[in-house]
C-alpha cells in the first residue's frame, strides 16, 4: 500500500549538541486527517517546564483548541499521543506515553498512560507528541520514521484484531522493531470505552480513547526512530537509576513476584474486591482468579516496559479443545481479574484469562467491559432482560461462557453487545424502568475494582476526577495507612503526618491526597510508572538530570496542582458541577455481613469531605477555581 500523503520534516537532527543537553526533541507534530495536512510546532522550554508532557500536553491542547460541547466522535475532536520529558531516558520506570482526548464515555477529560516501548520509540523519530485532529475519507494509519511522516492507507487492516494488525504493518514496513499504536475491532465499531493499545497487551485503557481514534479512521500510528533523547546530566539522573537497581528486588517485590495479580484473595478478603455488581460480600473460587492458581495454570513468562528491570507483566497462554489463549496478549491485572471475574460472579479461570485475552484482541477497557457485563447481568437476573426481547443470548451471573459471549458481542455490537457498548449508565437510560440503584459509574464511568466502602478516600477520589472513577491519580487508603509504604513516605516529605487512619476521611487525609495526587498528575505527565517508590526528592532529581532544571519538590507539586486545576477547569467547561462530584449508591449502602460489614461513607460525610478539599485547593463552594488560583499557577489563558 503507498503512502496518501507524505511529508519529511527537517528535523534539526544536526543539531546533535542540543539533543545532547536535554530529555526532549522541542518538536509536537500536528496531523489532521481530513485535509492531510501535517506540520511542526516548537513550542520552547518554558512551556515542557510548565506542562511536563503527557496529561499536562493533553490538557493544554484540549483547553486552548477543542471548543466547549464538541462532540467526542466528531472530527473536532483532539487525538492527542503524548510521551513525556522523562520518557526514553535511562532510568527504569520511564518507557511509558499518555494518550488523550474528550471522552465519549463521559463527555469529560479522557487521558490513559500505557507502557510497553511504543512511546520511547516516538520520541527517537525526533517528536515529543502528535496532535491529531479531524477525520480520513477512508481508513488511513499514520508511519513515523526518523522526521517523516505519511499518511498511509489500512482499508486492509479494518477489521482486524490488534495482533494481526500489528503483524501486517510490521511486514508492510518491512521492520520487526516497529512499534504500533492501534484499536481493534472495538475502536472501530466505536464501542464507548473501547481503548488504545501497543505491544498488543498495554492499554491506555480507559474513558474510550479508541472509539475517538476509530471515529477519525485511524487505525494505527507505527514509529520507528533511530535517535534517543539526550540528557542534562548523565551522573545526577545515573544515582537515582543505582538507587531502584540496589533497592527494586526489596521494594518492589510484590510486583516482581507475581504483579498485581497476587494481591486478588487479600482483596477480597479484606473487603477492597467488589462481587456480583457490587452487592456480593464474598464469592466461592476466589482462589481460582488469583495468581496462586493461575500462575502454574497459565504462566508463560513475564513481560517488562522499556528499560524495566521489574517485569511485572504476567504472560500467559493455554490451549485445549475448546480454548486457546494467545500468549502475545499478555496476561490480566487485578483490575481486569476483579472487573471480568468477581463483579460477575465468575471465578473460572479459563474464562477470565480467556475474557481478559479478547479484551486485548478487540481494544476494550477490561474495567468498563466488566463493569457492564455485570450490570446487565443484574438487569437479566431481575428480569428486566428477557430472552423474550428477541435476544439470541444473555449473560448471567456466574457464568463463564456467557462472559466470553458477552465480550465478542461488545466488540461486534451484535445483539445485547450494541446496548452494552454504551457502557452501563448510557445503557439503563434505554430502560422505561428506573435502574439509577443498578448502575454503578462515577461521571459515567465503570469505577476500578477497590470499593470506596472500603476505602473512603479513594472513594472521595473517585468522585473528584476528572476522568471518572480512577485509581491512578488517586490515594490508596490503605497504603496511607501502612506507615513503611512509598506514600507515607511522600507524605511525610511534604510534612503531613503519618501513618493515616484506614477508615473516613480526615483533614489530614485530604491534605495528604493533596500532595499525592499533585504527585501522581506530575507521574502522568512526565511519564513515570506508579509502581515505582519514589520520593519527591527522586523524582526532582531525575527531572533535573533529564533536563537541566534546578528543580525542587515544590516545584513537582506546583506542577502537578497545575494540572489537576486546569482538569477542573475542563470539567467546568464541559458542563459539570459541584452536583456531579458524587458516587454511585451502593457505595453508600453499608454491606450487612463480611469483611467491611457496616463500613461505608454517608453521602453527607462525602459531601462535607469534599467542600473542604475545594476550599484547601483555592476552589469556590462550585468546585470552580478561584481567579486568585487561575492566576498563581498561570493558566488564565483557559478560563
Ligand atoms: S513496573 Fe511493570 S508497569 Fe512499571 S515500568 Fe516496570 S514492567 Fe512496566
Amino acid at each position: 500500500m503507498t503512502a496518501i500523503v507524505g511529508k519529511k520534516f527537517a528535523i534539526p537532527y544536526d543539531a546533535e549538541e542540543q539533543r545532547k543537553k536535554r530529555a526532549f526533541n522541542g518538536n509536537i507534530l500536528r496531523v489532521n486527517l481530513s485535509t492531510g495536512e501535517m506540520r511542526v510546532e516548537e513550542p520552547g522550554e518554558a512551556f515542557y517546564r510548565k506542562y511536563i508532557g503527557g496529561r499536562g500536553f493533553i490538557l493544554h491542547y484540549l483547553l486552548s483548541e477543542l471548543s466547549a460541547g464538541t462532540d467526542p466522535l466528531s472530527p473536532d475532536n483532539l487525538l492527542i499521543f503524548a510521551p513525556g520529558v522523562m520518557t526514553g531516558t535511562t532510568l527504569p520506570s520511564t518507557g511509558r506515553h499518555a494518550v488523550g482526548a474528550k471522552s465519549p464515555l463521559t463527555g469529560a477529560l479522557a487521558s490513559g498512560e500505557a507502557g510497553g516501548y511504543w512511546g520511547i520509540e516516538l520520541k527517537k523519530t525526533g517528536f515529543d507528541a502528535i496532535v491529531i485532529q479531524g477525520k480520513a475519507e477512508s481508513p488511513v494509519y499514520l508511519w513515523i520514521r526518523d522526521g517523516m511522516v505519511e499518511i498511509r492507507d489500512a482499508r486492509h487492516l479494518w477489521g482486524k484484531v490488534t495482533g494481526e494488525t500489528e503483524d501486517l504493518i510490521r511486514d508492510e514496513l518491512d521492520d520487526e522493531k516497529i512499534q504500533v499504536s492501534l484499536i481493534g475491532p472495538g475502536g472501530e465499531n466505536q464501542v464507548l470505552y473501547a481503548c488504545v493499545l501497543n505491544n498488543t497487551s498495554r492499554a491506555a485503557g480507559r474513558s474510550g480513547l479508541g472509539a475517538v481514534m476509530g471515529s477519525k479512521n485511524l487505525k494505527a500510528v507505527a514509529v520507528r526512530g533511530s535517535k534517543a533523547p539526550g540528557l542534562a546530566d548523565k551522573k545526577l539522573l545515573g544515582e537515582v537509576t543505582k538507587w531502584v537497581s540496589k533497592n527494586y528486588k526489596d521494594l518492589m517485590g510484590w510486583a516482581v513476584e507475581t504483579g498485581t495479580l497476587g494481591s486478588v484473595k487479600f482483596q477480597h478478603d479484606t473487603g477492597t474486591l467488589p462481587i456480583r455488581n457490587y452487592k456480593g460480600t464474598s464469592i466461592e473460587g476466589i482462589e481460582n482468579i488469583d495468581a496462586a492458581v493461575l500462575f502454574p495454570l497459565l504462566l508463560k513468562g513475564k513481560e517488562t516496559c522499556a528499560a524495566c528491570p521489574v517485569k511485572c507483566k504476567p504472560v500467559f497462554g493455554y490451549k485445549d479443545e475448546k480454548v486457546k489463549i494467545d500468549p502475545r496478549y499478555g496476561g490480566p491485572e487485578y483490575e481486569t481479574l476483579g472487573a471480568l471475574g468477581s463483579v460477575c460472579a465468575v471465578t473460572d479461570s479459563i474464562a477470565v484469562a480467556k475474557a481478559a485475552e479478547l479484551c486485548e484482541q478487540y481494544g476494550l477497557d477490561t474495567i468498563s467491559t466488566g463493569g457492564t457485563i455485570a450490570f446487565t447481568m443484574e438487569c437479566v437476573e431481575k428480569g428486566l432482560l428477557t430472552a423474550e426481547q428477541g435476544y439470541d443470548f444473555l449473560p448471567e451471573f456466574g457464568d463463564p461462557d456467557s462472559l466470553v459471549r458477552a465480550v465478542h458481542a461488545i466488540a461486534m455490537r451484535k445483539g445485547i453487545g450494541a446496548l452494552m457498548a454504551l457502557g452501563s449508565a448510557r445503557m439503563a437510560e434505554t430502560f422505561t424502568e428506573d435502574v439509577s440503584e443498578m448502575v454503578v459509574v462515577v461521571r459515567g464511568q465503570e469505577p476500578p475494582v477497590h470499593d470506596a466502602r472500603r476505602k473512603n478516600l479513594y472513594g472521595m477520589g473517585y468522585a473528584l476526577s476528572a476522568t471518572g472513577a480512577d485509581h491512578m491519580h488517586n490515594m490508596d487508603d490503605t497504603f496511607a495507612n501502612f506507615a513503611q509504604s512509598d506514600v507515607c513516605g511522600r507524605l511525610a516529605e511534604a510534612g503531613i503526618q503519618v501513618p493515616l487512619p484506614l477508615y473516613g476521611i480526615t483533614e489530614e487525609k485530604i491534605r495528604g491526597f493533596i500532595v499525592e495526587t499533585a504527585y501522581k498528575n506530575y507521574l502522568d505527565s512526565a511519564v513515570i510508572c506508579h509502581f515505582y517508590p519514589f520520593s519527591f526528592a527522586h523524582v526532582a532529581k531525575s527531572l533535573q538530570g533529564a533536563t537541566g532544571w534546578d528543580v525542587s519538590q515544590d516545584e513537582i507539586i506546583e506542577i502537578g496542582n497545575r494540572i489537576i486545576h486546569m482538569a477542573r477547569l475542563f470539567l467546568v467547561r464541559e458542563g459539570f458541577t459541584a452536583e456531579d462530584d458524587k458516587l454511585p449508591e451502593r457505595f453508600h449502602e453499608p454491606h450487612s455481613e463480611g469483611p467491611i460489614a457496616g463500613k461505608g461513607l454517608t453521602k453527607e460525610e462525602l459531601h462535607q469531605s469534599i467542600e473542604r478539599y475545594y476550599e484547601l485547593m483555592g476552589w469556590g463552594p462550585d468546585g470552580i477555581p478561584a481567579e486568585s488560583v487561575v492566576k498563581k499557577y498561570e493558566i488564565e489563558m483557559y478560563v
